[in-house]
């Protein structure tokens, strides 16, 4: 589809040009008029060519003398010395007197220039918009000269072939059968009608940043062969009251003219946000989220424009937003599981040359957690990286490095350790990766790596869970805050001293054993009761405590008491294991990165 972008010149652009032509008119025009090319000399001069009557004109001020040449194309200008005969020699040099050459630069000119011409396009460039702004607002709004207030809403102009079609759109089964329904009614509406059944007028894709909420929208315009209008939230906020509210007006105005169509709007919360009656609150947004409420209610059922509206923090939507007969249907968009993820990887694979025997469900068991979007961006890395290598097509190694990558940055080619900071970092990784294998219920070793990279890690330990998981039990949970530790305990175990190295983990460890207790219900002193609320499920998931303050110091000493068991438990895995210990930490020191299997054999060995 061709994406026709409507120009958008902002205010201040408008601005920016009338300073320009003050500007231009100070600095060019006025020393223009007022005084043409003049040329400074010295008295001596003026008196050498009234000598030799080399004068045209003159003209004496109070201040300067002003005179031409014999045949007046050049002006110049002295300064005025006390000269008594002056004027006779003038007059004997027949010169003429004139009052015209150049006319004194009158206060009232330098005013009009200077000051009140400038006010004057400013002045009349804010009654323009005022005009335009209140014509919009009381529902006039002829067509505008420069498009101001106009919607910002692209239109995709209807093209089948090359549009975005479900089949684009992998791993989100049961949103695309949801949107099936709407491709049908776009198609022909008239089945519905008849039967009186009446299609949702807004459908809410609420979901992680990168699942393709925007795929699938575009999606059921290609599906259905009907234009596609989208606008971004955020653009309907602009500088002046009113205008966000205007443009959705004209958004629906134009959508109508086009029905059958789709009109996508994307981050809703920027405008859908709940409206608290604080003082001072967002004026321009509340105007805005009531115009598109208005609009919403005002066009008719079956009118065939279908709103879809796209979020990730579906807590914070206002309720009149979700009022039957505006967003009413709600179509989850979730992170893909792992059959979802090898589909999305073959989706985009399809699009560069790789090798025929790529294993896709390696490639996707190791890129647990990853969204659409990093998927897409993992197979262009490992394009990428084919084409840095020499290659024709990209590989199996090519697409597990570019994991590494979206993971945890590139390798920092020229970060220098010394031996000793190496050799910690080997124990530290093996650490992890001993108190894993040893635990059972925790997930494979896939790799050990301890070259730096460029996210500030300087190594880390590759887990992949076979299948997909979707319940963790409590025993996995503990086994993984144990892994956690699992690097601080080894350091400890080996050099007898610790290092800042563990500080993510220490983090990670923290928040999990904090879960456990406030949200999974898994402690035995508060049981089932929940002490912490998830703000916002889909963007990092941070939590609000809900509890008293003494709950609060009973939460913190249990959350210690239970990373330290785990501490505990990992330090003895590890003691137990020393030699292991020992003999792996050397082999990845001196190999930098060993692979799962090579981990296991040394290990069995
Ligand atoms: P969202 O709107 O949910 O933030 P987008 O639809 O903008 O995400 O997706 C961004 C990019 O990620 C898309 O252009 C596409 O390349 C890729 N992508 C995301 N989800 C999918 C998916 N389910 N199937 C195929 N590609 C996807
Ligand atoms: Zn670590």
């Amino acid at each position: 589809m061709d994406e026709i972008k409507t120009p958008k010149k902002p205010l201040i652009f408008y601005y920016g040009i009338a300073l320009l032509i003050i500007f231009l008119l100070n600095a060019f025009a006025m020393p223009w008029l007022m005084e043409r090319q003049v040329k400074e000399t010295d008295y001596g001069t003026f008196m050498r060519m009234t000598e030799n009557k080399e004068i045209g004109s003159v003209q004496i001020q109070h201040n300067q003398i002003i005179f031409t040449n014999k045949d007046e194309t050049q002006i110049f200008k002295t300064g005025v010395v006390e000269d008594p005969n002056r004027t006779e020699r003038l007059y004997d040099a027949e010169v003429t007197f004139s009052q015209e050459i150049i006319k004194e630069a009158s206060p009232i000119m330098t005013l009009l220039f200077t000051w009140i011409l400038p006010m004057a396009i400013m002045i009349g460039i804010g009654r323009y918009m005022t005009r335009k702004l209140t014509e919009r607002a009381s529902g006039g709004g002829s067509s505008m000269m420069f498009g101001m207030g106009k919607s910002n809403a692209k239109v995709y102009v209807k093209s089948s072939s090359d549009g975005i079609r479900f089949t684009d759109v992998a791993g989100v089964d049961e949103a695309k059968e949801s949107l099936t329904e709407i491709v049908d009614y776009l198609h022909d509406p008239s089945i519905f009608q008849e039967i009186g059944a009446k299609m949702p007028k807004g459908i809410l894709l609420v979901g992680p940043p990168g699942t393709g909420k925007t795929m699938l929208a575009k999606a059921v315009a290609g599906e259905a062969n009907v234009p596609f209008f989208s606008i971004s939230g955020s653009e309907f906020v602009e500088m002046f009251v009113g205008m966000g509210a205007s443009k959705v007006r004209d958004l629906f105005k134009q959508a109508k003219e086009k029905s059958p169509c789709i009109v996508f709007i994307d981050e809703i919360d920027a405008i859908g946000q709940k409206r608290d009656g604080r003082i001072g609150g967002n004026d321009e947004r509340e105007q805005t989220l009531n115009q598109l409420l208005t609009e919403m209610d005002g066009f008719e059922e079956n009118a065939g424009v279908i709103i879809l509206a796209a979020t990730n923090r579906p807590d914070s939507l206002d309720q009149a937003l979700l009022r039957p007969g505006r967003f009413d249907r709600r179509v989850p968009v979730e992170l893909p599981d792992l059959k979802g993820r090898e589909e999305i990887l073959k989706v985009h694979a399809k699009k560069v040359r790789t090798d025929a025997n790529i294993d896709f469900n390696k490639v996707a068991r190791m890129a647990s957690g990853a969204s659409g979007a990093d998927l897409a961006n993992i197979i262009n890395e490992g394009a990428l990286r084919a084409v840095r290598d020499g290659r024709k097509f990209a590989i199996q190694a090519d697409l597990e490095a570019s994991i590494e990558v979206v993971i945890a940055g590139y390798e920092k080619k020229n970060a220098i350790l010394s031996d000793k900071e190496k050799l910690i970092v080997a124990y530290h990784e093996v650490g992890h990766a001993l108190v894993a294998a040893k635990q059972t219920n925790s997930a494979p070793v896939e790799k050990i790596t301890i070259v730096p990279r460029t996210s500030g890690a300087l190594g880390y330990t590759m887990q992949v869970d076979e299948g997909n998981r979707y319940l963790l039990s409590q025993e996995e949970i503990e086994n993984k805050i144990a892994t956690y530790t699992g690097g601080r305990a080894a350091e400890e175990i080996a050099f007898g001293s610790v290092t800042t190295g563990a500080s993510n983990d220490i983090e990670q460890a923290t928040k999990i054993a904090r879960a456990m207790i406030t949200r999974y219900g898994m402690s035995k002193n508060f049981g089932m009761v929940a002490m912490e609320t998830v703000n916002n499920q889909y963007l990092g998931g941070d939590t609000t405590l809900a509890c008293s303050a003494e709950t609060q110091a009973l939460i913190d000493k249990e959350v210690v008491t239970l990373v330290k068991t785990q501490y505990d438990k990992a330090y003895q895995i590890l003691i137990e294991n020393r030699s292991k210990l020992d003999e792996l930490s050397k082999h990845l020191y001196e190999e930098e990165t060993i692979n799962g299997e090579e981990f296991m054999r040394i290990l069995e060995a």
